[in-house]
């Protein structure tokens, strides 16, 4: 970076969204002219998709992801992906009285897993084709619609996309409950699709886990080589192209003259001038901080509104765990992308109205937890990932700031209560073979993302905070963009080109939602 040099844009964050932003950029601009610069605080990139090491042990941050392959494409990345082809997810439900455990197998391809659903559960079957072939029509509508509709287009949108239309205000319980499923189990598999967004199946938007859904029964991707491929291969791409980045670096102020963006303030005082900024951090923190409410009110006072009421996600509990080689997790049938223990019913959302009031709800007889074996995809020494959510923020970050060894005293009571569901339910005798355990707290979440609550799936897709009602990645002040409309690798980087798209009036997506090459 030379002292005084004015950018075409600058990038605030280098998580997936600012990668793909950036290298967006750099694709579809002489960086001669209009040079690009990304601005990391940590010392590498990749935000939440990362991979890192313990004691010779590798685990990743990120567990799965859809097929990307049309936005790899795009920009010009090539990662060797592993594809679940067998069963992607397997679902332990628990019956916490009696330690009963019945296990619901979800294979690979749309057509397989519907055809399995239907054959066993005939009472349901007409139930369930219904429920699946009109999601899969309400997903492909999804390619009709545009990320900022003229007239015209909202026109178009009510005769293309009937079934979104239809749908777009209603819950995921509300969406299911209209096909008349009744089926316990069937209910139950379908939930699980909900609760990967984080939020309880009568809270988050149905179009949400319709999509996880659809995409992920296309095909449940692992990259073979670790996570940290993608922020490599990008980073990359984009200074093999000109662009810069600038690492280490804290941004404070994103400065704006006369409701137009002029630049951003470092950290150390310095300031760096562009015409255009895309934010890719926490929208609170940087439009509430690094902005100021104020100077958005003047502009647009819906806007303002808006983002005070945004509902950011919720934080997660992780355990990353190292075990020595006399287990055979492939004997377990972990080799596939995702396990879930879960007490079933309505558990998450009682773990969810927990979390609303601040509170951890997870107890013996209620819980919910993720397990995936990542050394059976990306080789290495053998290990765990245990992923928790919802978790609220509580006092994790006081205490880890003012009172540490209470800190890991709560962290790892926490630890041992999923370990325990683990070993009970699926991994006998976990603990004997136990040689690492890295524990993650909403703390860690709220310290690498710089997200004041520990979010970990940003902005909280509930009906009134989705899709139409989204916060807009168009801000009120000129040249200032917040690209945050899904979390996830695949919208993440979606959200990158999208917002290239809106810059570029429509160059590369001619203004839709989904990318069609
Ligand atoms: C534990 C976990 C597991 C997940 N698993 C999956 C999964 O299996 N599949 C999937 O698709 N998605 C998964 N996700 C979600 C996915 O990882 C995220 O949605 C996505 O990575 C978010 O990318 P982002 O670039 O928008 O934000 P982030 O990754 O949060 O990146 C923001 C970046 O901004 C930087 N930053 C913050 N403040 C500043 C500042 N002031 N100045 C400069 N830089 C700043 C941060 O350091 C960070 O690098 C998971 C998330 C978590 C936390």
């Amino acid at each position: 970076m030379k002292e005084g040099k004015k950018y075409g844009l600058i990038v605030i964050g280098g998580g997936m969204t600012g990668l793909s932003t950036a290298l967006t950029w750099a694709l579809n601009h002489d960086l001669n002219k209009e040079p690009v610069l990304l601005i990391e605080k940590e010392p590498k990139t990749g935000g939440y998709v990362t991979s890192y090491e313990r004691e010779g042990f590798l685990f990743d941050t990120c567990q799965m992801i859809p097929n990307l392959s049309e936005i790899l494409d795009y920009l010009g990345i090539e990662i060797d992906l592993k594809k679940f082809k067998g069963n992607y997810m397997r679902i332990f439900v628990v019956n916490p009285k009696t330690d009963e455990v019945k296990v619901l197998e979800l294979p690979s391809g749309v057509e397989t897993f519907k055809k399995q659903l239907m054959e066993k559960y005939p009472n349901n079957a007409n139930e369930i084709e219904k429920f699946l072939d009109y999601s899969r029509a309400m997903y492909l509508e999804l390619y009709n619609l545009k990320i900022e509709p003229s007239v015209s287009d909202i026109f178009k949108t009510l005769i293309k996309c009937p079934k979104i239309v239809k749908n777009a205000g209603k819950t995921f319980k509300e969406y299911f409950d209209k096909f008349g499923i009744t089926e316990h189990e069937v209910i139950e598999i379908f939930n699980v699709f909900a609760e990967f967004s984080a939020l309880p199946s009568e809270q988050v938007s149905a179009i949400v886990p319709i999509s996880a859904m659809n995409s992920l029964l296309d095909g449940a991707f692992r990259p073979t080589k670790g996570f940290n491929e993608f922020s490599r291969k990008i980073e990359e791409r984009l200074e093999s192209l000109g662009g810069e980045l600038l690492l280490n670096t804290k941004v404070v102020k994103i400065l704006v003259e006369e409701g137009k963006i002029t630049g951003v303030k470092l950290e150390n005082g310095d300031e760096i001038y562009s015409d255009y900024i895309v934010t890719t951090v926490d929208p609170k923190l940087a439009l509430v901080q690094m902005v100021g409410l104020d100077i958005i009110q003047e502009l647009d006072k819906k806007y303002a509104k808006k983002v005070e009421k945004v509902k950011m996600s919720c934080s997660s509990m992780n355990l990353s765990i190292g075990v020595d080689d006399d287990i055979d997790l492939e004997a377990l049938g972990l080799d596939c992308g995702y396990n879930v223990i879960t007490t079933g019913g309505d558990s998450y959302d009682r773990l969810f109205d927990a979390y609303e009031k601040g509170d951890i709800g997870f107890n013996n007889d209620r819980f919910h937890v993720g397990v995936i074996c990542p050394s059976l995809t990306t080789g290495g020494k053998p290990n765990l990932t245990v992923r928790i959510t919802p978790v609220p923020l509580g006092n994790w970050v006081d205490l880890r700031e003012n009172d540490i060894e209470e800190y890991k005293k709560e962290k790892v009571k926490w630890a041992e209560f999923f370990i325990d569901k683990v070993e009970k339910y699926l991994i006998p005798d976990l603990r004997k073979h136990i040689k690492v355990l890295d524990i993650s707290t909403p703390a860690t979440y709220a310290r690498y993302s710089g997200s004041p609550t520990g979010s970990v799936y940003d902005m909280a897709p509930y009906t009134n905070n989705f899709g139409r009602t989204r916060l807009k990645m168009r801000t009120p002040i000129e040249g200032l963009f917040q690209p945050k409309f899904v979390h996830g690798v695949f919208g993440c980087l979606l959200a990158g080109m999208q917002v290239n798209d809106m810059i570029l009036n429509g160059k590369i997506m001619d203004g839709n939602a989904r990318y069609k090459p």
